[in-house]
């Protein structure tokens, strides 16, 4: 797909202590280097709790890992009187390259709003951590046939306000809601639709460069024996994986689609 590196990453969501997290990222070290896994040419990323991150940096400083490590939410503020939230600086500084924005579950569960995922994404760029936008519509949506504009919405409002060379680095997750930890997968060709939409609706609000650029990742359901039909759309540059990701194996081999 270009020149863009894909990224295959793994959401583990609230699982997962920080004595766990440690033993399941030493087993997907392992497994990928037993592979020769050439991360060069597929990065490969883990979102643990916050909580496991100490434990994560340590590690992969320590053993000199390739891999790259993100947080699962940040806080639109960098600092002060915001009980139980989590700043971008913190995640910088604990050496995340990634966060996740907008997960599916925070718009839910959280209620988190179009308008704050954008301050989360601007929160991110100003503290140097990558964000992960994640956008998709839920089952109703798709059923009614407005999944594009639905999604799309959800992209130009995380995106308002960055400039081109932010947008060029930013990492969009296309994840129909219907298909995250349903087993339900989405067609390769929902997966290319949504894709070359958002790519699309890029080149509408920055320019061709830059949305040639901006990576695009499919979430739901992706499993070793699906990845390889999905990463072979010309504007899927990636995978986002919850469940699978919390088998070392398995995450290994889904890192490892090309062969
Ligand atoms: C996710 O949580 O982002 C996800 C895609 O989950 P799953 O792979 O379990 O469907």
């Amino acid at each position: 797909n270009f020149d863009r590196t894909p990224l295959i990453a793994g959401n583990w969501k609230m699982n997962m202590d920080h004595v766990q997290g440690i033993t399941l990222l030493q087993k997907l070290a392992w497994t990928l280097s037993d592979a020769r896994h050439d991360f060069s040419r597929v990065e490969v990323a883990v979102f643990p709790p916050f909580t496991d991150l100490r434990g994560v940096q340590t590690l992969v400083q320590g053993d000199k890992l390739k891999l790259a490590y993100g947080g699962q939410d940040l806080s639109a503020q960098d600092s002060g009187a915001y009980t139980g939230d989590i700043s971008g600086a913190f995640l910088n500084k604990l050496g995340c390259a990634y966060v996740l924005v907008g997960h599916s579950e925070r718009r839910e569960i959280h209620q988190e709003s179009d308008e704050l995922l954008n301050s989360k994404v601007k929160a991110a760029y100003r503290n140097e951590v990558t964000p992960v936008l994640c956008a998709g519509e839920g089952l109703e949506i798709r059923q009614a046939g407005t999944h594009v504009e639905h999604t799309l919405a959800q992209v130009r409002a995380g995106v308002a306000g960055l400039t081109a060379e932010q947008a060029a680095t930013l990492v969009i997750a296309y994840e129909p809601v219907w298909a995250i930890g349903t087993g339900e997968v989405a067609g390769p060709e929902d997966a290319q639709e949504m894709c070359a939409a958002i790519r699309a609706e890029l080149v509408e609000l920055f320019d061709a460069e830059t949305a040639a650029k901006t990576r695009l990742l499919y979430g739901g359901s992706v499993k070793a024996n699906n990845v390889g039909a999905i990463m072979a759309e010309r504007d899927v540059d990636g995978v986002l994986v919850g469940g699978a990701s919390l088998d070392a194996g398995e995450f290994a081999n889904i890192a490892r689609f090309e062969s």
